[in-house]
This record gives structure tokens, C-alpha cells and sequence, in this order.
């Protein structure tokens, strides 16, 4: 079973509409890591798409001061539907785990196993159920590996991946294509012309996924099915 996720990662609206229209169009489940108001999100539908949070403790990572339930309450006072949590960078360490389940959160997906055959989801001590991911368009660009053989785990019984609107928008195929686009992140139609239309690249990736999956599952309908 390939279960979908998405990082949406502050993407601008048409760039955020485009990526669920591909789920619209092939009926496939996916969940939805928000990092801001969007009313594309907001209008999503939710017999498809499940919203989760998606929270950025990076600033205070690099020495700002904050604090991380103001950041986690926030996102719950623009999704209060959610029952799920990754980290923007997947930053999940002790007391953040406590924090996500002393808001009632049911998961959470922080720990990345790329390439890993077989991951399954465990309830860490507070109850918290842990969704490992094993394929993320992101950690594949890190490794430099070709998207023409994405290497997307199969032989497990489970694998949960991860795009990027960003990256599915422009098919992203290296880093240094992405770099090349990123001072354009906001401007959907600049990002459009730099589409990578020669090489096989995230978007490229995620389409073949969908053509082979109808249904699917959301995170929480996973983290529901798993032994109490
Ligand atoms: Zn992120």
C-alpha cells in the first residue's frame, strides 16, 4: 500500500491547487501538512484530503526567540481539524512529542527511513502514534539520485512518500534546478516557465505513483487500523 503525504511549505495558491487537482483527478487520498491560511485548503476536499500541521520550529533552531506551543497552537487555531503532525525539516525530539499529544494530536510523521523496504507505524510511550515515511521528493534531490529510477520501496507492505508542491509544480529534478527557481518561490507563473520538462523529476514521479494507485488512505485512517 502507497499511502500519499504532502509538506505544502508555504506554497502560493495556484502552485498548492495544481498538486491536489492531481489527486482530484486520479481519486487518490492524501494528507495535507499546512504551514499557513490557504483558502485552496480550506475549499479542499475532505473525502480526499486530510489536513495536518506542519509547524516550523527552525527559527528558533537558529536562535530567535519563540515559543513552540505558541507555534503548534496557531496552526491548530487555522486547522483545528487536525489530528496529525511533521515538523517543517522534521524537527521531533522529547518535549515536542509531548507538546503534539498534549494538544490531542493522534500521530505524528517526523522520522524519515529513505529506501527503507519495510517501516510500520508504533505508538511512542504518550500514546502518540509514529508514521515512519520511506520515499520523500526532497530527501531523493539530498541524495543526488536520478528520478528515472526513483527507487520508491515496494517489497514492505507499506510505503508512505512525500511531495512538495514546489516540487511537483516544477518538476524538480536536481538541486541546483530548484535553486535556480527558488528566488521565484512566490510567483506561480515564473515557476511555471522553469518547469523541467525534458527530465523525469518529482512531478514525473508522482504521476506514475497515481496512475497506479486509486483510493488509498489518509494518515489517520492508517494510524486508526493499527492494534491499540
Ligand atoms: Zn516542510
Amino acid at each position: 500500500m502507497t499511502v500519499f503525504t504532502v509538506d505544502v511549505d508555504w506554497a502560493p495558491e495556484p502552485v498548492i491547487a495544481e498538486t491536489l487537482s492531481l489527486f482530484q483527478s486520479h481519486r487518490v487520498k492524501c494528507t495535507l501538512f499546512a504551514t499557513h491560511p490557504s483558502k485552496v485548503l480550506d475549499a479542499c476536499d475532505r473525502d480526499l484530503f486530510e489536513i495536518a500541521i506542519h509547524p516550523n520550529f527552525n527559527p528558533m533552531l537558529a536562535g530567535q526567540v519563540g515559543d513552540p506551543a505558541r507555534v503548534v497552537d496557531e496552526l491548530l487555531e487555522m486547522f483545528p481539524e487536525a489530528r496529525g503532525v511533521r515538523s517543517h525539516s522534521a524537527a521531533a525530539n522529547t518535549p515536542l512529542l509531548q507538546l503534539f499529544r498534549s494538544r490531542g494530536l493522534e500521530y505524528e510523521s517526523n522520522l524519515w527511513l529513505p529506501y527503507w523496504d519495510d517501516i510500520k507505524p508504533f505508538r511512542l510511550w504518550n500514546g502518540l502514534m509514529r508514521i515512519p515515511y520511506n520515499w520523500g521528493d526532497d530527501i531523493h534531490l539530498a541524495y543526488g539520485r536520478p528520478f528515472e529510477t526513483p527507487q520508491i520501496p515496494t517489497a514492505g507492505s507499506l510505503t508512505v512518500v512525500d511531495f512538495h508542491p514546489v516540487h511537483v509544480y516544477l518538476n524538480t529534478d536536481t538541486t541546483s534546478h530548484y535553486e535556480a527557481a527558488r528566488p521565484h518561490y512566490h510567483d506561480a507563473d515564473r515557476l511555471h516557465a522553469l518547469r523541467n520538462t525534458e527530465r523525469a523529476g518529482a512531478r514525473t514521479v508522482l504521476l506514475q505513483l497515481l496512475q497506479q494507485k486509486s483510493g488509498g488512505m489518509t494518515l489517520s485512517e492508517l494510524a486508526k487500523a493499527q492494534p491499540a
